[in-house]
């Protein structure tokens, strides 16, 4: 892990244009709602690009064939920096929600059921949390949280 202070608006913004045309052949808009003036974090830029793409790529799963609407957020909430990921797909079986972060369990005919794994594993490395909330037949949010490094506390 290389921790880096850096601004995680433009490495969204950075990630998001790179699959840009695969959203457009998948029929996804793309939100991004990206507060300004965010504190910078500490950052593996590698793996946090690996933590978007996971999610990215299941959002598109779970909206496939039809499409819909993918929301990139952050948001300053106190000393935290909140990161949300949410798509208006299939959403997640109650009975699901708690096994999804385990490693191997999918859904899908050639899932590796390890995506989720590993962004959870990217996230603690940055001393975050992540949780999920879904709504079945109305789509998915994954909520990150970051702590912002205190060389960038607002005096
Ligand atoms: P995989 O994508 O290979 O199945 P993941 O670890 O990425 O493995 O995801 C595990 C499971 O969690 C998926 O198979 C799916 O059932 C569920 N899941 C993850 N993200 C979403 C989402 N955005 N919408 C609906 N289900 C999801
Ligand atoms: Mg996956």
């Amino acid at each position: 892990v290389h921790l880096r202070i850096q601004d995680l608006n433009r490495l969204i913004s950075d990630l998001t244009s790179f699959v840009m045309p695969e959203l457009d052949e998948q029929h996804v808009a793309l939100r991004l709602e990206l507060q300004d003036y965010l504190p910078r974090l500490s950052l593996d830029e590698n793996l946090m690009k690996q933590v978007l793409l996971n999610l990215i790529k299941n959002a598109m799963n779970a909206m496939e064939p039809q499409g819909g609407i993918l929301t990139v957020s952050t948001k300053l909430v106190g000393n935290v920096v909140h990161l949300k990921v949410s798509d208006t797909g299939t959403g997640i079986k109650p009975e699901h929600l708690s096994k999804i972060f385990e490693p191997y369990f999918t859904t899908k005919s050639s899932g590796t059921g390890l995506g989720l794994t590993v962004v959870f594993k990217i996230i603690k490395e940055h001393g975050g949390d992540i949780s999920v909330s879904s709504e079945p037949g109305r789509g998915t949010t994954f909520t990150m949280i970051f702590p912002v490094p205190r060389s960038e506390w607002m005096t």
